[in-house]
């Protein structure tokens, strides 16, 4: 191939880092400067132009332009940076990005499959240039963040997610395939935007949705096989938990808002303990917003009491209450409930709101999982500092507009009491010449792991138990150090170590449930969980 095209290969690139004898024997020369630079170098400058962007977006702008200019460069960027470069790429700013993704759009990112391509699914997975595809990422783009119905815009999720993939977990890029299924749209300011990107139409629902679906996870299996991932991200409720049910028993699929959240949730609950006393079945939990996160969190916690205490699931259950956006769930509402919220309707008076709900079950740990902001109001975390000594509050709901409060609010109106963990990242808080660190309950401290540890070992299912097996590997890398500041979550500078050993667990989870195809069994699995990490250091060419 010409020099030239090789610079215009993104996966090949090196940019001034090409060395003197690959410009001759690559027909580079003239077309690059004199000079020779080294990766390090590279990153060095990047990282300073990045860090002048003021605005967040134009930082996502000028990674996502890296990306597509030299890859290598981009995950280096990311893996050495990640805890500056984390919110850029993925939540706040990756909300931001898919809200403005029409005007933003440059060059296709991932595969699109529209009800255009109907009947021709399997042709449209084909176009794509890479043929062994371990995980994909899908979204529907009905329930982007905590932002809603942003249809075909949504794509950023799926590229962001897949660069996290790689980045914090090792799995190859080429490996990595972001999609977009667009059935329209219900969002009324993209049906008239002259710039969408979408069909703009209503989305198609019943039959014609579910055949549609059903179409793409065959062509999927057919073109890729059984031991491809397929992540489902950022589908509405209504769709999310019967899908997932009902191609948990034929493909590997993994729903990261309601399993990655549950697992990264119960590590920081497990964290928690370590600074609160108790075991979890001691403990109370009340949820604001029983949807993906809130019910895939609480069926986790139930099933790990439910383990460790030998009680059944029906009983554990009991420790754990929701409210939705119609109160408190309770028996008396169990008829009009969806499917997903009936486990939970347990025997109580009806409470309209949160605040009433926390001053009667006054749980010991209290979670946003709603998608609105501002719902712990001084009122409510007052209330829970009220008769808890130190009150757990988890505030996930995405991006930091929907925080259910910051961590200055929780901080302060508990005075300096609560433990604190966010699903947006918040800085450290000063109060009362204590510096507290929030601990973030991000997925991507799961998903990236657990995902490798299914690649590698072959799996050809998702078991729950790889689930608290990706949970209990991330709790044991929290430090006593971390604890002491307040946060239940290890430092994201960890996250490669933290992902081949939850990756390791989860692969000895998948070969003791004879769900992993990979064999024999590596002996030492963390060491060849590393092993199988894709970095981005540049290679020599000859
Ligand atoms: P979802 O399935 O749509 O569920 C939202 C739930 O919140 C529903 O039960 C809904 O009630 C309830 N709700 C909405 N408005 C409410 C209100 N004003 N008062 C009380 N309840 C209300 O959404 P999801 O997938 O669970 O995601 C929810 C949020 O969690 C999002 O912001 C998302 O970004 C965040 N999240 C965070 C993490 C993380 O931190 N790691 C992971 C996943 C998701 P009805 O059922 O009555 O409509
Ligand atoms: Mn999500």
């Amino acid at each position: 191939a010409s020099g030239y095209t090789l610079l215009r290969d993104p996966r090949h690139n090196k940019g001034l880092a090409f060395t003197e004898k690959e410009r001759d024997s690559h027909y580079l020369r003239g077309l690059l400067p004199p000079v020779l630079m080294c990766q390090e170098l590279q990153e060095k400058k990047l990282m300073h132009n990045i860090r002048q962007y003021e605005v967040p977006l134009q930082k996502y702008m000028a990674l996502m332009d890296l990306e597509e200019r030299n890859e290598r460069l981009f995950y280096k960027l990311l893996i050495d940076n990640v805890e500056e470069l984390l919110p850029v790429v993925y939540t706040p700013t990756v909300g931001e990005a898919c809200q403005k993704y029409g005007s933003i759009f440059r060059r296709p990112q991932g595969l699109y499959i529209s009800l255009k391509e109907k009947g021709k699914i399997l042709e449209v997975l084909k176009n794509w240039p890479e043929r062994s595809i371990q995980v994909i990422v899908v979204t529907d783009g009905e329930r982007i963040l905590g932002l809603g119905d942003l249809g075909c815009q949504g794509m950023g999720i799926p590229v962001g997610k897949l660069a996290l993939y790689t980045a914090l977990g090792g799995v190859r890029p080429s490996a990595c395939l972001p999609i977009t299924i667009d059935v329209g749209t219900n969002n009324e300011t993209l049906l008239k935007e002259e710039f969408y990107i979408g069909l703009k139409q209503r989305r198609a629902t019943g039959k014609e949705y579910a055949d549609f679906l059903h179409e793409f996870m065959t062509a999927v299996k057919q073109n890729y096989g059984e031991k491809v991932l397929v992540q489902f991200e950022d589908f509405a409720n209504h769709n999310a938990f019967e899908l997932l049910s009902k191609y948990g028993t034929t493909h590997l699929v993994f729903n990261d808002d309601i399993q990655g959240t549950a697992a990264v949730v119960l590590a920081g609950l497990v964290g928690a303990l370590k600074i609160l006393g108790g075991t979890l079945a001691e403990h109370t939990f009340l949820f604001l917003g029983a949807g993906e996160a809130g019910t895939g969190i609480a069926e986790l916690i139930a099933l790990e009491m439910s383990k460790q205490t030998k009680a059944p699931l029906e009983e554990t259950r009991k420790k754990i209450w929701l409210v939705d956006s119609k109160g408190l769930i309770v028996n008396a509402r169990k008829e009009s409930l969806q499917h997903f919220k009936k486990p939970w309707a347990h025997e109580h008076e009806p409470v309209k709101d949160l605040l009433n709900a926390v001053k009667v079950i006054k749980p010991t740990v209290l979670i946003g999982t709603s998608g609105v902001g501002k719902t712990f109001t001084k009122e409510v975390i007052e209330a829970m500092a009220s008769f808890n000594k130190k009150p757990l509050i988890m505030a996930l709901s995405n991006p930091t507009s929907q925080s259910e409060c910051t961590a200055e609010e929780a901080y302060t109106w508990s005075q300096g009491r609560a433990i604190f963990a966010c699903g947006s990242p918040f800085e450290p808080v000063e109060y009362d010449g204590i510096v507290h660190v929030p601990g973030q309950s991000n997925n991507a401290y799961i998903f990236p792991g657990l995902g490798l540890g299914l690649v590698i070992s072959g799996a050809i299912r998702v078991h729950d138990d790889m689930l608290l097996a990706a949970s209990e590997a991330l709790a044991g890398q929290v430090t006593q150090e971390c604890l002491d500041k307040g946060s239940i979550y290890p430092p994201f500078s960890n996250i490669r170590k933290i992902s081949a050993n939850i990756a390791a667990n989860v692969a000895a989870k998948a070969y003791e449930l004879r769900l992993a195809t990979r064999l024999p069994r590596p002996e030492n699995l963390v060491k060849y969980a590393e092993s199988c990490m894709y970095t981005p250091n540049y290679r020599t060419y000859r």
